[in-house]
């Protein structure tokens, strides 16, 4: 019950603590003031660096996108599986891992939250079964609401007020933690082949544009006081030249931001600052994007870093998708959900040798390097689309030392070492930078009190690993730091000991995570909402809502709206 980690160098940027040499106390799952000296169990953290659990704010692990991502994908499966041990489950996959491999991998390095972010609501129970059976972890789930027939029709007639009831009942029903909006207008366009090309574009047969969806969901965010903010996808990702819609979009926001506080995350960046009219002349807008973030505090973001390996893409951005099938050739599975959204996976491989690629590679990292605000910008892959979660590591090294990203920009293809912005760019990042992107930063954008950080009350969440920053300097020795953060000296999940040099020690369940939205007038579920499901879904309305007996571990989180 009693837990003491002694001596190590602690990370704790949101109580500012910055590699201080300190204790750490734990009792019945939480961080406390202190413990029995004599009864409480001792961890030697000397020489040891100790940082919150790991937070990871946009990472597609479950529900019918990752499912079908693994049926779509065999091969994936043939090269990666892990063997049982007397305490872990089997498991297959590299970029699609099944739901147990998934839970244990990020617990060997180190993280103990993650947030799936889309899911069409229409698949809820799905999403929630796998969260389910992804053990180790603390999750949630943001379900799909930019392209919701209800979402569009209400913010039409500018009723902000229903709209937000509809979104608080949203919550309740498909069991989500935040509002995510992917390609806003472009995936309801995308039911009749078409797509919008910029913020101000129609959206066929709804009156209504991208730039509405966005602000009004912006403005119902509000209403309802939700921890995290609007999860946003650009519209135009993944297209060149795009960087001029997410300036725009980002613009649009501005007038909200009343309170100095963030009003809007958009997320896995890289994929919308590219500039350029076409393939042949895309380059990177990471300076541009930088430029404004550093200049205003109303938007956070990810990374969305690219790996040079074999991934698996998918998101509810279908038309994108589509090109990107049209782009390589390869299998490719497109899914219309209904009333709410769409989706599609693409296999895809990021070479180094390819110019587009590799100055992929280099906009993920030059944002993260040139936005100067650490707390701004977190590090993610958007698993599995530039890569999967276990690249982490990588990403932490480039970030760390310059000698590390040159020695990766060198084997990349000439015209992208030329174009690439990194070889100008000196800074690099310390442990504690490392602690905010990867943790600190990723839980205080989601409005997780108790997580991210190690002060008196917090959640018993904790990574230590194998890295003396009094011994070694990090920029150097980027090797070791990338592989102290492959396996953790020891995870520590709610109190418990789960890791220990990377062996899982025992299976714990996390728990899921979703807001219990109170407006002060409750939708009015009965006969307008049901007349709409008769007319409007496959389902009956009794099977749509994910009940809380559903999850395995069901922990709301009440939330008080000002409507
Ligand atoms: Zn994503």
């Amino acid at each position: 019950m009693e837990l003491l980690i002694k001596n190590g160098f602690v990370y704790d940027p949101i109580n500012g603590i910055d590699g201080e040499k300190m204790d750490i106390a734990i009792k019945n799952g939480k961080i406390v003031e202190s413990v029995h000296p004599k009864k409480a169990k001792k961890i030697d953290a000397t020489g040891l660096t100790v940082m919150p659990g790991g937070v990871d704010i946009h990472c597609h692990i479950a529900g019918s996108e990752v499912n079908t991502g693994r049926l779509l994908r065999p091969e994936d499966h043939a090269k990666d599986f892990e063997r049982k041990t007397a305490i872990t489950r089997s498991g297959v996959g590299y970029s699609v891992p099944s739901t147990f491999t998934t839970g244990y991998r990020y617990s060997r390095m180190g993280y103990t939250t993650i947030m799936n972010p889309s899911m069409p609501p229409l698949e809820a129970k799905h999403t929630h079964e796998e969260l389910n059976d992804t053990p180790m972890l603390d999750k949630a789930t943001y379900p799909l609401l930019g392209d919701w027939w209800f979402v569009l029709e209400y913010l039409q007639k500018g009723d902000l007020k229903e709209c937000a009831r509809y979104v608080a009942w949203m919550m309740d029903t498909a069991k989500g933690y935040a509002i995510k909006i992917v390609n806003p207008g472009g995936l309801e366009a995308w039911g009749f082949g078409r797509n919008v090309h910029s913020i101000d574009d129609q959206v066929p047969d709804f009156g209504i544009t991208p730039r509405e969806i966005v602000r009004g969901l912006a403005k119902v965010n509000k209403m309802l006081n939700l921890p995290h903010t609007i999860h946003l996808h650009t519209n135009n990702l993944g297209v060149p030249g795009n960087y001029v819609t997410t300036l725009d979009t980002m613009k649009c926001l501005e007038d909200l931001a009343t309170d100095n506080k963030p009003v809007a995350h958009i997320t896995h960046m890289q994929f919308s600052s590219f500039k350029g009219d076409g393939w042949g002349t895309m380059s990177s807008a990471a300076e541009e994007v930088a430029k404004y973030i550093n200049n205003h505090s109303h938007i956070t973001l990810d990374m969305g870093q690219v790996i040079f390996t074999d991934t698996t893409t998918m998101t509810a951005d279908g038309p994108f998708q589509y090109s990107l099938y049209e782009l390589s050739g390869h299998k490719w599975v497109n899914h219309d959900v209904e009333t709410e959204t769409s989706a599609g996976i693409v296999p895809f491989r990021y070479r180094r040798k390819n110019v587009v690629n590799a100055t992929q590679w280099s906009i993920g990292l030059e944002l993260a390097l040139l936005i100067d605000d650490p707390w701004k910008i977190f590090m993610t892959t958007d698993h599995p689309n530039g890569g999967p979660f276990i690249s982490y590591p990588k990403i932490i090294a480039w970030l760390i030392s310059k000698k590390a990203r040159m020695a990766t920009l060198k084997k990349t293809h000439p015209k992208a070492q030329k174009r690439s912005l990194l070889t100008s760019i000196k800074r690099e990042l310390s442990l504690y930078e490392i602690a905010v992107v990867t943790r600190a930063g990723q839980a205080k954008a989601l409005g997780l009190k108790d997580k991210g950080h190690l002060g008196v009350g917090a959640d018993a969440d904790v990574a230590i690993y194998n890295i003396n920053p009094e011994k070694i300097d990090i920029s150097q020795k980027y090797k070791t730091v990338r592989r102290a953060f492959n396996d953790t000296a020891y995870t520590i999940k709610g109190g418990k000991v789960v890791v220990k040099d990377g062996e899982i020690l025992q299976h714990v369940d996390g728990c899921t995570m979703w807001l219990d939205v109170k407006t002060a007038e409750q939708v009015k579920v009965d006969e307008e909402i049901k007349r709409k499901f008769r007319e409007y879904w496959t389902v009956e309305y009794e099977n749509y809502p994910v009940t809380d007996h559903y999850l395995k571990i069901s922990n709301p989180i009440t939330v008080k709206a000002s409507v």
